[in-house]
């Protein structure tokens, strides 16, 4: 799927006239990619026709880059359709849910049930396990280890052989025990079984669960509709987790698995201990679906950010009149965080996930220390100008301290070493001046 889409996208860069045509030949390669791997007929259909009405390359104006609008309608649109338009159930603290999981075997229920307690124990959550898969020998011993390990009680038995008993009688037990979230994993079978999905409409019956999340393997792919379609006629699933995203998957399957429940992927397993367990994020997922590195996300948003009026030169130095261009040009993009933290240079720390408000606070902090700065210090190739006395007079200006002045010359040294390192420098440099 990924090269696919990834190369029908990079040929599109490749041609030389955007018009309907070569949009026509991008879309039809997307839909082979998108078909080939796995997505129902139906849902490329609608793809394919999203991405149209998203371009309409009448309407651009002379100038736009067109592949880049192409570009971002196929992005976009691969990332709607994994957003079934209404968020899951989600626990709340102190109040008793239950979380019921199913699945096929094999798929990472019982370690993902671990994960997903183990998760919510960390933010103040007092969740419980029970073992209702009475099916595999084995199944009860698996989740008392994995429960021991992460400290989580549970419950299950060894000689009971009737799930419904089972998961019931747990049930019954954390609740008064005050557990707020009480996770009961599944049996599966190999294959999706009548008696299978029976035994899922009764455990769901019997203990009448706030939530049933469809856990899925991230390799599976033509049969994740079906599947996921299957578990959500006998239990009403609310939310869908992919597993083993560490391994080769793309994880094609999980667009299949949410038109089919219409619901929501929630996290994504990513190894086999407790801690390898991500709240999902459709950006970075798609992107990885389609095959589009992080350095192509950070070339488009170098080139986002980049001046328009004057594209850094081949070859040129990294200056603070750059930065605090390219400054300007992030705080009138998206995502904050997201966009800084992918430019090679900004350490991570630099907008903490979640801190997006200060982020801003010390961007707008940074751009008025470089207001006070000469054009020569501003557009200084040469690193010993920036002397003591130069930056007290800075900090003086600008109503900051001096150790922040320091801190920011730092950033800025640490991006521009950076900036010369990227692989894709000279290649973007070439290309800035073209598009820009
Ligand atoms: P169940 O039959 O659905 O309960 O599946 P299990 O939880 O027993 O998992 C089956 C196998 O997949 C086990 O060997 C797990 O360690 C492994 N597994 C589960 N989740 C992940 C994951 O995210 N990454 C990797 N690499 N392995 C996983
Ligand atoms: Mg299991």
């Amino acid at each position: 799927l990924g090269r696919g889409i990834a190369g029908a996208l990079a040929r599109m860069k490749e041609a030389i006239v955007v018009d309907e045509r070569a949009l026509a030949d991008c879309l039809n390669e997307i839909s082979r990619a998108l078909l080939q791997a796995d997505v129902r007929f139906e849902t490329v259909r609608d793809i394919r026709a999203s991405i149209k009405r998203a371009v309409n390359l009448d309407a651009l104006a002379d100038g736009t880059d067109k592949r880049r609008v192409i570009q971002k309608a196929v992005f976009g649109e691969i990332c709607r359709m994994l957003d079934p338009g209404k968020p899951s159930f989600t626990p709340s603290k102190g109040k008793p849910s239950v979380v019921m999981f199913v699945g096929l075997q094999g798929s990472g229920k019982t370690t993902t049930c671990t994960k997903y307690a183990d998760y919510h124990r960390r933010r103040g959550f007092k969740p419980a396990l029970v073992c209702a898969d009475t099916f595999r020998a084995g199944a009860f011993d698996q989740l008392k280890q994995n429960a021991t390990k992460a400290k989580i009680p549970f419950y299950g038995s060894y000689t009971e052989s009737d799930p419904v008993k089972i998961a019931v009688e747990g049930v019954d037990k954390f609740r008064k025990e005050k557990c707020d979230l009480i996770i009961v994993d599944t049996s599966g079978r190999h294959k999706q079984e009548a008696a299978l999905l029976e035994e899922m409409r009764q455990v769901s019956e019997a203990t009448k669960p706030d939530l049933v999340i469809f856990v899925m393997d991230g390799s599976i792919g033509q049969a994740a509709f079906d599947q996921a379609q299957a578990f959500k006629q006998s239990a009403s699933v609310g939310a869908v987790i992919i597993t083993k995203m560490d391994g080769h998957a793309k994880g094609g399957g999980a667009l299949s698995a949410v038109s089919a429940t219409k619901s929501p992927v929630i996290f994504i397993g990513t190894g086999e201990h407790i801690p390898d367990f991500v709240a999902f994020d459709a950006k970075p997922f798609v992107k990885r679906l389609l095959g589009m590195g992080d350095m192509d996300g950070l070339v488009d948003i170098i080139q986002n950010a980049m001046p328009i009026d004057n594209p850094p030169e081949i070859g040129g130095t990294f200056t603070l009149r750059l930065l605090y261009e390219m400054f300007q040009n992030l705080q009138n993009m998206g995502s904050l965080g997201q966009l800084v933290s992918m430019i090679p240079g900004f350490s991570s720390q630099f907008i903490e996930k979640g801190k997006e408000r200060e982020g801003q606070a010390k961007i707008k902090r940074y751009m008025t220390i470089m207001d006070s700065m000469t054009a020569a210090e501003l557009d200084g190739t040469n690193p010993k100008l920036m002397n003591q006395s130069r930056i007290n007079r800075i900090a003086r200006g600008s109503g900051r301290l001096v150790s922040e002045v320091v801190c920011m010359l730092e950033e800025h040294k640490r991006i521009a070493k950076m900036w010369k390192k990227l692989p894709i420098h000279k290649k973007l440099n070439t290309n800035s001046a073209k598009s820009l």
